[in-house]
C-alpha cells in the first residue's frame, strides 16, 4: 500500500491512512510512503541556496521547521527525528562550504522527506493502537546502482528483499520509505522525483504481492484531469498498456515506470482515494475487462519539440531513417510520435537540447534537404481499446477538433494500436480537451 505526499500531508490526511491501514491489516500490508506534502521541494531549495553559500537564509530551516510542525500535530515525541535533523544541518552545511551540488549530493538531501515521515507515521500508527516499524528500504534489500535522480534497483536484489521483509518480526506494520535508495558503495541514491510509486511496485513485485495500491487524492484513474475538466470520470478497469500510454502523456496519477515491474510479475494495480476509501478506484492489470467506452481516456504532453526533415535522398532508400535514429541515439534523445513521407520525416520529443544538439548533423543528414526544429507543441494522446476497429471514431476526433477552431499538424494511429496521437500549438490544448472530453465520454 502506497501513500502519496498528499495522502500523508498532515495529521488529518494521516487519521485517514491509519484508519484505511487498519481495516486492512489481515491482508498483512506493507506500507511504503512518500515524504509528507511539499518537504521534497523544501529540501530540494535548501540544498539550492546552500550551494549558493546562503546557510542562514529561511530555505535552509523550512524543511525542518515543516517537519517539526507535522511531528507537533502528531504529538510525537520532539527528539524523535533529532539525529535525521542533524546530519541534514551537517549537509547543508557542507554543501554551502564547497559551493556545489552534485546529483549524489542531491539525491542525498532529497532522502531525508521519506526518511523523516516513515519514522513520525510508525511512531503515531504504535500510539494509536497499530504497532508498526519505520524502515529505510535500503534495509529491506533496495540496492540501486549509481544513477543518481533516476536509480534503479541493481539484478537480484529481489532475494534479499525476500529474505530481509521474512525476517521482519510479526505484528509490526512495517513502514517504508519510498523514492530513495543505496547504491552497493552505501551511498544514498533516489528513484527520480514522484517514484514512491515505483518503489513499491517493484517492493509489489520481488515480493509476489497480491496486488500494489497506490493511494492518491482521486477516485483512481479519470477519464482527463479533474481540475481542467469538471466531468472527468473515474475508469473502473484499465489493461498495463493503456494505463501504460496515460501515464507517460501526462496523467498525473502514476509514475510512467510504476507500471513495468507490476505488469513483469503479472500483479494488479489498484489506485485508490484516501479521502474516498470506499470508492472502487481503478484497477489496472492485464487481461482487463473489456471497456464499454470506446475510449478509455484522453491525456497530453504539454511543451514538445518537433523536428521537421524533408529530402529527397530519402526517396526510395533503404536506411535513411536507421541514419537518422543513429544520430538521435548518440544524443540520447528520446522519440515519441514519428510520421514519414516518401520525403519528409517528423518527430517530436520532450528533449528539445538534445534536439539541437543533433541539429547540425541531422543538417548534414539532409544534404540539400532541410531540417526545422519547432517548439511549443503538445502531443495529445486519445487512448482506447480498438480504436482502429471502430468506423468514425478518428473522424469524430478529428472533427470536434477542428469544431473547436484548432488545427492538427500531425496524427499517428497504426494498426492494432490502443492510441490516436495528435500534434496541436500549446496554446490550443485548453479548449480541446473539453471539447474532446464533452464528444467522447459525455455524448
Ligand atoms: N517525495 C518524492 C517527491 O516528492 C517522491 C514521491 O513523492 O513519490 O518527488
Ligand atoms: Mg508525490
Amino acid at each position: 500500500m502506497k501513500f502519496g505526499g498528499s495522502s500523508v500531508a498532515n495529521r488529518e490526511q494521516i487519521e485517514k491512512v491509519l484508519a484505511i491501514v487498519r481495516a486492512r491489516r489481515e491482508r498483512a500490508p506493507l506500507v511504503v510512503s512518500s515524504a509528507h506534502k511539499g518537504i521534497t521541494d523544501a529540501l530540494v531549495a535548501a540544498a539550492r541556496t546552500a550551494a549558493h553559500g546562503q546557510l542562514d537564509h529561511e530555505d535552509c530551516r523550512a524543511p525542518i521547521e515543516r517537519q517539526r510542525a507535522i511531528l507537533a500535530a502528531l504529538e510525537c515525541p520532539p527528539d524523535l527525528l533529532d539525529p535525521l535533523f542533524a546530519e541534514l544541518g551537517d549537509l547543508l552545511r557542507g554543501i554551502s562550504l564547497v559551493r556545489e551540488l552534485s546529483p549524489r549530493s542531491l539525491d542525498y538531501v532529497s532522502s531525508f522527506g521519506e526518511r523523516m515521515s516513515v519514522r513520525a507515521i510508525a511512531d503515531f500508527f504504535t500510539r494509536h493502537g497499530l504497532p508498526a516499524r519505520a524502515h529505510d528500504v535500503w534495509d529491506l534489500g533496495f540496492v540501486t546502482d549509481a544513477n543518481f535522480g533516476r536509480a534503479r534497483p541493481i539484478p537480484g536484489w529481489e532475494a534479499s528483499c525476500r529474505q530481509a521483509v521474512a525476517a521482519l518480526p510479526e505484528g509490526e506494520l512495517p513502514v517504508i520509505t519510498g523514492f530513495v535508495g543505496k547504491t552497493t558503495e552505501g551511498e544514498i541514491s533516489t528513484v527520480g522525483r514522484n517514484g514512491s510509486d515505483l518503489t513499491a511496485a517493484l517492493l509489489g513485485a520481488a515480493l509476489g504481492a497480491e496486488e500494489v495500491q497506490i493511494w492518491t487524492d482521486t477516485d483512481g484513474v479519470m477519464s482527463a484531469d479533474p481540475s481542467v475538466v469538471a466531468g472527468a470520470r473515474n475508469i473502473p478497469n484499465m489493461r498495463f498498456d493503456e494505463a501504460a500510454e496515460l501515464a507517460y502523456f501526462g496523467s498525473r496519477v502514476l509514475h510512467p515506470s510504476t507500471l513495468l515491474p507490476a505488469m513483469r510479475g503479472e500483479i494488479p494495480v489498484r489506485v485508490l482515494n484516501t479521502n474516498r476509501p470506499e470508492h472502487r478506484g481503478t484497477v489496472i492489470e492485464t487481461a482487463a475487462v473489456e471497456n464499454p467506452n470506446p475510449v478509455t481516456s484522453i491525456a497530453y504532453r504539454e511543451r514538445q519539440s518537433v523536428l521537421i526533415l524533408r529530402t529527397t535522398r530519402m526517396f526510395g532508400q533503404a536506411g535513411f531513417l536507421a541514419r537518422l535514429f543513429e544520430i538521435l541515439g548518440r544524443h540520447e534523445v528520446d522519440v515519441d510520435v514519428i510520421t514519414t513521407s516518401e520525403v519528409s520525416v517528423s518527430l517530436t520529443s520532450g528533449d528539445r537540447l538534445g534536439l539541437e544538439a543533433a541539429e547540425p548533423e541531422l543538417r548534414a543528414l539532409a544534404e540539400r534537404g532541410t531540417c526545422e526544429l519547432r517548439h511549443a507543441k503538445t502531443v495529445l494522446v486519445i487512448v482506447g481499446q480498438h480504436l482502429p476497429q471502430r468506423p468514425g471514431i478518428a473522424a469524430k476526433i478529428l472533427g470536434s477538433i477542428a469544431g473547436a477552431g484548432v488545427n492538427v499538424e500531425m496524427v499517428s494511429y497504426a494498426m492494432d494500436s490502443i492510441n490516436l496521437t495528435l500534434v496541436i500549438d500549446d496554446r490550443d490544448i485548453d479548449p480541446v480537451v473539453p471539447v474532446l472530453h464533452g464528444v467522447l465520454f459525455e455524448g
